[in-house]
């Protein structure tokens, strides 16, 4: 047995190992060394993580329980996650290398999901329909679907998790999480506070593992009713196939190459911050990354320079001590991935204005570190311009007016979120309907809240998280008919 910290699954309220008895190591991304170990779960775990979820959605307790009980178990874990809020913070630092104070603040924001999604528990409402055939009473319920797999990437595993379990609990679901093979430690210990909380055994539960082992049998399972997936394009595209084989409700969210818009009117101080915390945040590892800095031609050289200089005093290091900026990137496969994409752009004649390499600090070398790296001169057409990169990797793109920015914004197949910085109100308004995305960001970035929906538009997903559009991805309507006269004069025409 080694000596590493092992957390376990939980699969109808019990913690368990894999039936194989395999495990994988957890890399800590600043040290590139094995901090921990989860099970390495196969298909056989799949299935009875899903058929614990089914006894528990057919029934026992949770199946009865009225919707305001369910809203109650929600908040009570919100509680239990403010509580814990450092501790599963730094969990999720060890485990993904993003800055303890960007995790420990998202830990604390989310809570407010359970709050909020506790409360429309029981404010899932029904109508009475009017009716054209006399004597009939018809009306609707809003039904939870059954068995939700909820599919969640290394960036921010809480988070994105949150976002599905929230709303399908809330709705009366029960749920099977597959967080990703590297970042599995932060779920697993939530999984305490669930039974903490209260939860009915088999309404909750986890399985580790690998993407194309043990996700894909999850998918594939006939007793599951819905997929909530959040992950890059082209394995959102894999599991969108392998769900319509079986006819599964699906929500996606799957990334971007999100324009970041500086007009010549901006406040240039804000608008260089608002670039800066566009790509740089998280490494670059975000969704809505602003990866692609569209900045008006009159201040291009301006712009170009002031953010070359504020990302060249980023402090990189380790991840957990307060004062560090930029830390590493999750994984080493990802590192290369991003390190690959700097060649290619060098290739392509994309100018280097900043970084482009791993960062020479040797205090930094047993981390996977990119450095913050800026291109200039990008055409829209460059690979560099047109694929996610996941890393802190900025091109800035310049353009003439309004239309020229709108045309190069829209030129991309992703449309998750865009930022614009202009003082013309009449112009913020314009671009907020002509770009197509999801999310517009006015004179700021990066912003989202339990309140706000939050969805992709072309290849960056299908469905919205958060907000009140959300519990509707996990709902479904029955419409229910009831003939309150009797006699039926005649069996082969009934109505
Ligand atoms: P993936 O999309 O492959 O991983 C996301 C989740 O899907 C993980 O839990 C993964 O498990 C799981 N998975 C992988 N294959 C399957 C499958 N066949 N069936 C079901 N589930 C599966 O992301 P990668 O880690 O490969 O990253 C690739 C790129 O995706 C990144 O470079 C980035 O561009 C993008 N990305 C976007 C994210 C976003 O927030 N939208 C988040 C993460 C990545 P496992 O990790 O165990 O393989």
């Amino acid at each position: 047995m080694s000596n590493l910290a092992r957390f376990l699954n939980t699969v109808d309220g019990q913690p368990r190992e894999s039936y194989s008895g395999r495990w994988i190591a957890s890399l800590d991304p600043f040290t590139g060394k094995a901090w921990a170990e989860v099970p390495q779960c196969g298909a056989d775990d799949a299935a009875a993580a899903v058929e614990a979820a089914h006894r528990a959605f057919t029934r026992g307790p949770w199946a009865t329980l009225t919707a305001t009980a369910r809203g109650k178990l929600l908040r009570r874990l919100a509680d239990l996650i403010a509580r814990d809020a450092e501790k599963l913070a730094e969990t999720e630092v060890r485990d993904n290398g993003k800055l303890l104070a960007e995790m420990a603040a998202q830990l604390r924001y989310v809570p407010e999901w359970f709050h909020y999604f506790g409360g429309l528990a029981d404010k899932i409402e029904g109508g009475v329909i009017p009716s054209d055939k006399a004597d009939m009473f018809t009306y609707t319920r809003r039904e939870p679907l059954g068995v939700v797999v909820a599919i969640t990437p290394w960036n921010s595993p809480l988070l994105l998790l949150t976002w599905k379990l929230a709303p399908a609990l809330a709705a009366g679901n029960t749920v099977v999480i597959k967080p990703s093979e590297f970042t599995s430690c932060s779920t697993l210990a939530l999984m305490d506070l669930v039974k903490e909380a209260g939860f009915p055994d088999g309404v909750v539960n986890t399985v580790t593992g690998y993407g194309a082992e043990v996700g894909a049998a999850l998918v594939e399972h006939p007793l599951v009713a819905k997929v909530a997936f959040t992950g890059g394009d082209a394995t959102g595209a894999a599991v969108y196939a392998q769900a319509a084989r079986h006819i599964k409700h699906v929500t996606l969210e799957l990334g971007g190459k999100s324009p970041n818009i500086i007009f010549d009117d901006a406040n240039m101080d804000d608008a260089v911050k608002g670039a800066i915390s566009g790509i740089f945040a998280a490494s670059g590892q975000t969704c809505i990354a602003g990866s692609r800095l569209l900045v008006q031609r009159s201040v291009y050289e301006e712009v170009s320079q002031r953010v070359v200089a504020v990302a060249a005093t980023a402090r990189l290091g380790n991840p957990m001590e307060r004062t560090t900026q930029v830390g590493p990137i999750t994984t080493q496969p990802q590192r290369d991935k991003v390190l690959g994409f700097i060649d290619i752009a060098k290739g392509e004649g994309a100018r280097c204005l900043l970084g482009g390499g791993t960062p020479k600090d040797p205090a930094l070398a047993g981390g996977w570190f990119v450095e913050p790296t800026i291109f200039g001169d990008v055409l829209n057409t460059m690979r560099i311009a047109r694929e996610e990169v996941f890393g802190p990797v900025l091109s800035i793109i310049p353009f003439e007016d309004e239309d020229e920015a709108v045309e190069i914004a829209n030129d991309t197949i992703f449309g998750l979120a865009s930022g614009v910085w202009t003082k013309d109100m009449r112009r913020a308004f314009k671009m907020a309907e002509r770009i197509r995305s999801g999310t517009v960001w006015v004179n700021t970035y990066r912003a989202v809240s339990f309140l706000a929906p939050f969805g992709g538009f072309k290849k960056s997903g299908i469905g919205r998280e958060s907000g009140q559009a959300a519990i509707d991805e996990y709902l479904q309507t029955k419409c229910v008919w009831i003939n309150l006269a009797e006699g039926i004069p005649d069996p082969f025409i009934i109505r």
